[in-house]
């Protein structure tokens, strides 16, 4: 029985050796075989040098470096893809997955009732509140128009059997949503809940933009609601229209033709013009995530690893 345990990072020369010396600890007390894989996502620090310098002393450290920053959906794919235990876990190289929770995941996985242990945090505590209200906001909206459950708090960290990396493997979307695509392939999934933690050191790598476009692309990912939401509200515009129009011809008719109302012909005109550039900007994202799926370019580019049998490019 092996563990596969991928840990995507991406500048984290300062949280790896102690996520290495904690890891280690636990696993010790384990009674598993396992595989640490280190893919380096492209930092710019002395990650990969850490990486090397783990992988020297301890031959149970496999390090897949990329060609450059590719994301952390991408480096956990190439992990998910490299990694051969009958069990494969994923957790963050920051501290905030504590490895200690991974003997109780081990167990549950074991017991043969569950593929899959999750993770979700029920406090968010130390993030900014701004931050946590548009979270939730977002998770709120996700789930009311998404047929797919996305978990509140849910966190990537989590042990699956190797049925279940391999149905994630299978879905080779280039715009990944891993809290999605966890969601839709299924299998018997427990939660286990633990308060956040916050991370050792460094600091995180997603400013509010970049969390934005993230939500934005699991919304895209996950939910074709927008798309009917602009076919909906063309027809409700449509027969709107036609109701003005009748309004208008009685009008006419009765009161003759006043000439007034050019401003508010101007308002309208603007308004409508508005929305249609709106609606067709919502047709423009799901056209842009078609236009880079249809590339079909690499999700991720090796450039550098101690492993023999690593597939390079995928
Ligand atoms: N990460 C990565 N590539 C990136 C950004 C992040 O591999 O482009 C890794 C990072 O090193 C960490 C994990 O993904 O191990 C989570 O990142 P972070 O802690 O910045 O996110 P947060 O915990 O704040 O959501
Ligand atoms: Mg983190």
């Amino acid at each position: 029985m092996r563990l596969s345990l991928i840990v995507p990072c991406f500048n984290e020369q300062e949280a790896l050796p102690i996520l290495y010396r904690e890891c280690t600890a636990v696993l010790a007390g384990m009674d598993c075989d396992y595989e640490l894989l280190l893919v380096d996502d492209g930092s710019q620090d002395g990650t990969l040098a850490v990486m090397k310098e783990l992988a020297e002393k301890d031959s149970r450290v496999t390090y897949l470096s990329l060609s450059r920053n590719f994301g952390k959906e991408s480096a956990m794919y190439a992990g998910l893809c490299n990694a051969d235990g009958d069990y494969v876990g994923v957790l963050d190289a920051d501290m905030q997955d504590p490895p200690s929770l991974l003997p109780e995941m081990l167990a549950i996985l074991q017991g043969g009732e569950y593929d899959c242990v999750a993770t979700r945090r029920v406090t968010r505590a130390g993030e900014p509140p701004v931050r946590s209200w548009f979270a939730r906001l977002f998770y709120r909206i996700i789930n009311r128009i998404s047929e797919t459950p996305i978990v509140d708090g849910a966190r990537d960290f989590r042990l699956m059997t190797r049925d279940m990396a391999q149905a994630v493997v299978s879905m080779s979307e280039y715009n990944r949503f891993s809290k999605g695509i966890f969601s839709w392939v299924g299998f018997r999934t427990r939660w286990l809940a633990y308060d956040n933690v916050e991370r050792v050191a460094g600091e995180t790598k997603w400013s509010f933009w970049s969390l934005l476009k993230y939500a934005l692309n699991g919304v895209i990912s996950f939910s074709q609601a927008p798309l009917s939401f602009v076919s909906l509200f063309g027809l409700f515009m449509t027969a709107f229209s036609f109701i003005m129009l009748v309004f208008v011809v009685v009008r006419k008719l009765i009161f003759g033709d006043p000439v007034a109302g050019w401003a508010s012909t101007i308002c309208v005109i603007i308004f409508i013009g508005g929305l249609q550039l709106f609606c067709l900007g919502i047709i423009a994202q799901y056209l842009s995530k078609t236009y880079m799926e249809t590339k079909r370019r690499p999700h991720y580019i090796i450039s550098e690893t101690n492993s023999q049998k690593a597939t390079k490019i995928k």
